[in-house]
C-alpha cells in the first residue's frame, strides 16, 4: 500500500498578502505526517501529529490562534475517528489545553464515550495529566482583532470563518491500508458561549471507514451539519464515485440545498486522494510517493519532492 496524507488549513478567503504563509503550515505537517507514515506508524499517529503541529502554528484558527467567542474567549472543538473500528473521539467547547486533537484522541482510547464537553472536557484533560495553558497564552493579536469587529457570525458566516487561515484538518492512509481523520478548530468568530460546530461531531467535520475512506471538512458549521458532509461524500464514494467526484457532488449539494460553502480532503483505501472546495480558497498539502503537493486557490496544483 501506497501510504498518503492529505492536510487542510481551513476554507475561506484569504488576503492575497497572506497567501504564501498559509502555505507554510501545511506543508510543513503533511512532510512531518508522511514520513511517520513511511517509516510504518498508523494513519492515526500521521493525521493527529500533523493536525497537532497546526494546533501549535498561531496562523491557523485551532489551538493557540483560535478565534473568540462572544465573550472573548478560546473554546476548541476537535475530532479523531479510527477507520480499522469506527472508534472515535471528540470534544467540545473546550478551554485551556494547547492541543485538543490529542485529548480527542485520549477521549476515543481512555473512555466509553464519543465526546466530552466543556468543563467536564477539562476535568478529563486533569485526569489523564494534560498540562493547563493560560487562556491568555492562546489568543492572538490578529484573533483579538477581529473579535473586536464584532462581527455577527449568523449574517457574515465566511467572514467570521476566516480572514486569516482557518480550521485544521487531516486525512490519511497508512502502510497497511487504514484509513483515519482528524480536525480542530477555534469555531466561529462572535460565536454564542457553548456554540458546538460541525467539527467534533461524527459524519460531519470528518468520517472514517477503512470499507470507504476518510474525510476531514472545514466551512459554515451549522451548514455543514445539515448535510452531514464528511459522511455524505462517503456515501458518494460507496456508490461508486471517486474521491474527487464525491466530494464536488457533496459540496455543490450543500451549496444548492442550504448555501454553504466549504472545503474537505479526501482519500479512499487505495490512497486515491482529493482536495477540493467551494470557498475561495483553501489551503492544502498532500504527500505520497515522495511528492509533495499543495495549493490555495481553485486549480493550483504546485509540486515538489518531500
Ligand atoms: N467548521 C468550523 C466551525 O464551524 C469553522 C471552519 O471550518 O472554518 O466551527
Amino acid at each position: 500500500m501506497l501510504p498518503v496524507v492529505v492536510v487542510h488549513g481551513g476554507a475561506g478567503h484569504i488576503p492575497k498578502d497572506r497567501a504564501e504563509i498559509s502555505y507554510v503550515g501545511v506543508k510543513e505537517a503533511a512532510r512531518a505526517a508522511y514520513s511517520i507514515l513511511r517509516s510504518g506508524g498508523s494513519a492515526m499517529d500521521a493525521v493527529v501529529e500533523a493536525v497537532a503541529m497546526l494546533e501549535n502554528n498561531p496562523v491557523y484558527n485551532a489551538g493557540r490562534g483560535s478565534v473568540l467567542n462572544v465573550k472573548g474567549e478560546v473554546e476548541m472543538d476537535a475530532l479523531v475517528m479510527d477507520g480499522r473500528t469506527l472508534a472515535s473521539g471528540a470534544v467540545s467547547a473546550v478551554r485551556r489545553v494547547a492541543n485538543p486533537i490529542r485529548l480527542a484522541r485520549l477521549v476515543m482510547e481512555k473512555t466509553s464515550h464519543l465526546c466530552l464537553t466543556a468543563e467536564g472536557a477539562s476535568q478529563f484533560a486533569r485526569t489523564m495529566g494534560v498540562p493547563e495553558v493560560p487562556e491568555e497564552s492562546m489568543i492572538t493579536d490578529y484573533a483579538r482583532m477581529r473579535w473586536k469587529k464584532n462581527l455577527d457570525p449568523d449574517t457574515n458566516p465566511m467572514e467570521c470563518q476566516t480572514g486569516k487561515m482557518g480550521t485544521v484538518g487531516a486525512v490519511a492512509v497508512d502502510l497497511e491500508g487504514n484509513v483515519a481523520c482528524a480536525t480542530s478548530t477555534g469555531g466561529m468568530t462572535n460565536k454564542m458561549e457553548g456554540r458546538v460546530g460541525d467539527t467534533p461531531c461524527v459524519g460531519c467535520g470528518g468520517y472514517a471507514d477503512n470499507h470507504i475512506g476518510a474525510v476531514s471538512s472545514t466551512g459554515h458549521g451549522e451548514t455543514i451539519m445539515k448535510v452531514t458532509l464528511s459522511r455524505l461524500i462517503l456515501f458518494h464514494m460507496e456508490q461508486g464515485k471517486s474521491p474527487e467526484e464525491a466530494s464536488d457532488e457533496a459540496l455543490a449539494y450543500m451549496k444548492e440545498r442550504v448555501h454553504g460553502l466549504g472545503g474537505v480532503v479526501v482519500v479512499d483505501p487505495k490512497g486515491v486522494w482529493s482536495a477540493h472546495f467551494s470557498s475561495l480558497q483553501m489551503s492544502w498539502a498532500a504527500a505520497q510517493q515522495e511528492q509533495l503537493h499543495y495549493g490555495l486557490y481553485h486549480g493550483e496544483d504546485f509540486t515538489e519532492p518531500v
